[in-house]
């Protein structure tokens, strides 16, 4: 080996030492005689001091350039009190350079990692790994690596059997777009990449192997809206003979613990909640529960004001009027108010109603809003009590489609809670419950809400006789408004399984063509068995404070789905292209 240490492993104990470090010259300062090298590996910096009297090693310190992967040995000693460094993980000591030996050279890199710079994502990811070596970036690789090892380790203690599953694979349904992989050896035919595990780690289950775990690469082919990425890391569980119950106290304690272990931070209460309540009081089905706001349903006193905004959706029974109170929000400017009209427009919502209460003890002359001549008084006083107002606050109201009203209060509230500063804690684990089985898509038919093999809490008679209403044994855990996982108990027995693809209108050909093998599965023995699935991506960005995935993945795609740095995806040749069976409708045209 090299080194003898890693450059922010140094301190006081090791002084009049004599060491070595391997790294990268991360900043050179000359001092009137000196010369300072910041040495940077993964471990942190260190400061070398060359001097003069070393003549050959003092020459070669001075030609040494930014980003050059260079061998040090010297001697640890103490720095002078006043040129101590807190910030620095070795800041208390500093190594008199004895011998420098230059391993390579670099050129001038592309942005300076020296300093903070605003250096553009796409330049970042088309040199990642010049990114990756900055301490911040490296210090999210790390914590990851410390998390997925806490993860094995409990589920290791727990009894898990670490078992890998096929990448080329078939389609396995988690509601997104396969990538698809032509086969060479059958003319025509493409594997699909897992977008999970889904159906190997049931089959595992009907093997017998009881626990199951691995963290394990996914697949989907989605239009990259917001944060997502196009291969994905969970980790991914099942089990065997444990119901819902068992299942979330499992996987509870294992973030329990990760956290403990990973950031010392104790976790609170999980509480569990209802989808519909979810729903009901924050628009959301993974609600952030730091932040104290709540939706309130209103529709009641609003069915027969002579106000078409509200009267027509408080009549229609897929539609939802809710309040939303902003304690001590009377205060805001019109402007404010008009940003979140925009902001709510983002959901559909086409405008934004609003009560400011100046003062309640003077009926409608307290009340600042374009409103409240349109509604009986005794109405408002009866949805102002329902929302708690006081002198103050101002109500915000949505009335349309319940999925509108939902998602734009869900996300005002969510809006206001950061920019109102009013978050009561820092973390607030949650799991939702009951879900519905099935959403209603735009012409009518059902998808899976969850996957179509999650099992239903009725009998396949009761399911087929009210799909839309039957709810599901899934689960959820969100902490601070993101879904970190998501599991369910499974269906076990192939009636109930041929009932769910018969709702969701997969004749028996197709179900027997696409799922023979899992059919075939439960007609074998199959135990009672679920499980669940940890986005690990997001669980470390989350931990991590990073503001996107990207920011937590070593080498990510682009919002487009495709790699700078590599040039993925490429053309290939048409030799490629025949082997595989395929001819393009159109050339490509070069890039
Ligand atoms: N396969 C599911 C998913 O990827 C998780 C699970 O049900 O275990 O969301």
């Amino acid at each position: 080996m090299m080194r003898t240490h890693y450059c922010g492993q140094l301190n006081e104990t090791l002084a009049d030492q004599e060491i070595t470090l391997c790294g990268w010259v991360h900043r050179r300062r000359d001092h009137g005689g000196v010369i300072f090298l910041d040495i940077r590996d993964r471990e942190g910096l260190a400061q070398v001091v060359f001097d003069p009297d070393r003549e050959e090693t003092f020459a070669k310190a001075d030609r040494v350039r930014s980003e050059y992967v260079v061998k040090v040995t010297g001697k640890v000693r103490l720095r002078p009190e006043g040129a101590r460094n807190p910030n620095m993980a070795s800041g208390a000591i500093e190594v008199l350079g004895y011998q420098l030996e230059v391993l390579n050279q670099a050129e001038t890199p592309p942005f300076p990692l020296d300093e903070y710079s605003d250096v553009g994502e796409e330049t970042r990811l088309r040199y990642r790994f010049i990114d990756l070596r900055r301490p911040e970036m490296a210090a999210k690789l790390k914590l990851r690596s410390r998390i997925t090892s806490s993860v094995r380790r409990y589920l290791d203690d727990n009894g898990f059997l670490d078992v890998e599953t096929p990448i080329l694979t078939r389609a396995t349904p988690e509601g997104a777009r396969d990538y698809l992989v032509p086969s060479r050896t059958h003319a025509g035919s493409f594997f699909a990449l897992p977008q999970s595990p889904q159906l190997f780690k049931q089959l595992l289950m009907v093997s017998g192997f009881d626990r199951y775990y691995q963290i394990a690469k996914c697949f989907r082919d989605e239009d990259l809206r917001a944060d997502r990425q196009p291969e994905f890391t969970q980790i991914d569980i099942e089990t065997s003979f444990l119901d819902e119950q068992d299942i979330i106290g499992l996987t509870e304690g294992m973030i329990r613990k990760l956290f403990k272990e990973v950031l010392d931070v104790e976790l609170g209460d999980f509480p569990h909640m209802p989808f519909s309540e979810a729903m009901r009081r924050y628009g959301s089905d993974k609600p952030d529960l730091r932040i104290p706001l709540e939706l309130v349903d209103v529709e009641d006193q609003l069915k027969d004001v002579d106000f078409k905004v509200f009267a027509g959706p408080a009549n229609d029974p897929k539609c939802r009027v809710a309040a939303l109170r902003v304690p001590g929000g009377a205060s805001m400017p019109r402007k404010q108010i008009d940003d979140y009209t925009k902001y709510v427009g983002i959901y559909g919502a086409k405008g934004l109603a609003y009560i400011k209460v100046n003062e309640r003890a003077a009926g409608v002359e307290g009340l600042q809003s374009p409103i409240v001549k349109n509604i009986p008084l005794d109405n408002i006083n009866v949805i102002l009590d329902r929302v708690g107002a006081v002198d103050g606050d101002i109500v915000f109201f949505g009335a349309d489609k319940a999925k509108i009203v939902s998602e734009a209060l869900g996300a005002l509230r969510i809006k206001l809670g950061h920019d109102l500063n009013l978050l009561t804690c820092e973390w607030a684990p949650m799991w939702v419950v009951d879900f519905p089985m099935f959403e209603e898509n735009d012409d009518g038919s059902l998808s899976a809400l969850h996957h179509p093999f999650t099992a239903p809490q009725c009998s396949p008679e009761e399911l087929k006789a009210n799909p839309a209403t039957a709810l599901s044994r899934a689960y959820d855990m969100v902490l601070n408004g993101t879904e970190l996982g998501g599991g369910s108990i499974r269906i076990h027995r192939k009636d109930m399984q041929q009932a769910v693809f018969d709702i969701l209108g997969i004749s028996p050909e197709e179900q027997q063509e696409k799922f023979g093998f899992l059919l075939d599965a439960l007609k074998y023995g199959a135990p009672p068995h679920g499980g669940l699935a940890f986005g690990l991506d997001r669980l470390v960005m989350l931990m991590t404070g990073a503001s996107s995935i990207r920011e937590v993945i070593a080498f990510p795609k682009t919002q487009s789905a495709a790699c700078v740095m590599t040039q993925a995806p490429g053309l290939v040749d048409n030799k490629a292209l025949r082997e595989l069976h395929i001819r393009l409708r159109e050339q490509p045209k070069a890039e």
